[in-house]
């Protein structure tokens, strides 16, 4: 792959978007994790957990304009993500799919 590792996440924000309603999966102890703000972030489908999607994205997920002019990408929960959030690091292979497969169709 031929893809450029951003330099930050905050700058990034690819793998926070999907259209699927069935993108990211939480366990419990995610869910537990997430106390006041988990029926507002997650909910069922099925007998599956899963963070709300919203416009695109990860309903944690918000996106700012700094005093810059840039975008940044800010999960809201970062403390709490769930654990699929923390497995995937950056510049890790799962990164890299993630950014070649989505290249300019999110943010
Ligand atoms: S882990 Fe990779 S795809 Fe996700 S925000 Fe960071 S740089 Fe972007
Ligand atoms: S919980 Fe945070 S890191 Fe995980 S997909 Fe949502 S906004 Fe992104």
């Amino acid at each position: 792959m031929s893809v450029t590792i951003p330099t930050h996440c905050l700058r990034c924000g690819v793998c926070c978007y999907s259209e699927s309603a069935e993108y990211v999966w939480i366990r419990g102890d995610d869910w537990s994790r997430l106390g006041d703000d988990a029926d507002r972030l997650a909910h069922f489908i099925g007998h599956r957990a899963f963070m709300r999607m919203e416009n695109g994205h990860c309903a944690a997920l918000d996106v700012r304009t700094t005093t810059d002019g840039a975008k940044e990408f800010f999960c809201t929960i970062y403390e709490r993500r769930p654990e699929i959030c923390r497995d995937l690091g950056r510049g890790s292979p799962e990164c890299e799919a993630e950014l070649e497969t989505k290249a300019g169709k999110v943010g």
